[in-house]
């Protein structure tokens, strides 16, 4: 994925100024900043549901913007869940497949994969509110994945967990991506966890991005002070 000079103001605000990133096919890549810096916003324009002022962002050479969130291959998973609260987890996950012509035993065998992915076949009658939270998470996973995107792109989705249950559904997260092998837009402002389950990180700041590396990178040259003393809070 290819992000191209994109900025966007609400008002007169800047959110984002010139943010240029070319993120690699397979990648676990994390935006981490402070609130406020702006990579929610980021991750809205390449989900489609922001248009930036300016700029481009590409998809395995295919140019996004034009198109509307549901053919833009690229499934969000958000902090809250969004589950339908009606439909059982089965459903939920089956949801983005009834557009596709599949047969009942096709979904059957395709949801049945995904929930054995996400290790929720033994739940898959329950409603969300008989889940705890790192299952409705779970949920929420498979239901981004089980229409086969180009990216996933995940938008704090920890952070309603507690921090053991978080440290536990990282590795969860990792080994998904290994699995599935597509590329992961990782939004957190937690310094360990970019730190821990990224190929590479973009640090940004007041809009702008700072620095893009290996946590490795990150950790040992940090680009500016504000880099340095952002990742030092981890110690
Ligand atoms: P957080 O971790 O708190 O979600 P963030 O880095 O993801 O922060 P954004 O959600 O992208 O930041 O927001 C960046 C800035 O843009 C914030 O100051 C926010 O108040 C502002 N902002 C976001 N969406 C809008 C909007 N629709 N209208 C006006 N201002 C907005």
């Amino acid at each position: 994925m290819v992000i191209e000079g994109v900025s966007k103001s609400f008002g007169d605000f800047t959110v984002l100024n010139d943010i240029n990133l070319a993120i690699r096919k397979g990648e676990f890549f994390s935006l981490l900043g402070p609130s406020g810096c702006g990579k929610t916003t980021l991750l809205r324009i390449i989900a489609g549901f922001e248009s930036p002022d300016i700029g481009a962002v590409t998809i395995d050479g295919t140019d996004v913007l034009p198109l509307p969130p549901n053919q833009r291959q690229a499934n969000t998973v958000f902090q809250n869940y969004a589950l339908f609260p009606h439909l059982t987890v089965f459903e939920n996950v089956a949801f983005s497949l009834r557009i596709k012509k599949l047969s009942k035993g096709d979904v059957n065998a395709k949801v049945l994969d995904y929930l054995k992915l996400v290790q929720l076949e033994a739940h898959a009658h329950k409603k969300p509110n008989q889940l705890s939270g790192g299952q409705k998470q779970r949920v929420a996973i498979a239901r981004a994945l089980i229409n086969e995107p180009r990216v996933l792109l995940l938008d704090e989705p920890l952070s309603a967990l507690d921090a053991k249950l978080r440290q536990h559904m990282l590795i969860e997260l990792d080994q998904i991506h290994d699995k599935i092998g597509i590329t992961f837009i990782y939004v957190t402002h937690d310094q360990q966890e970019a730190l821990s389950v990224s190929d590479r990180i973009a640090v940004m700041n007041l809009g702008n991005v700072l620095q893009v590396g290996t946590p490795h990178d990150i950790y040992e040259s940090p680009a500016t002070d504000f880099v340095a003393r952002f990742i030092g809070e981890t110690n």
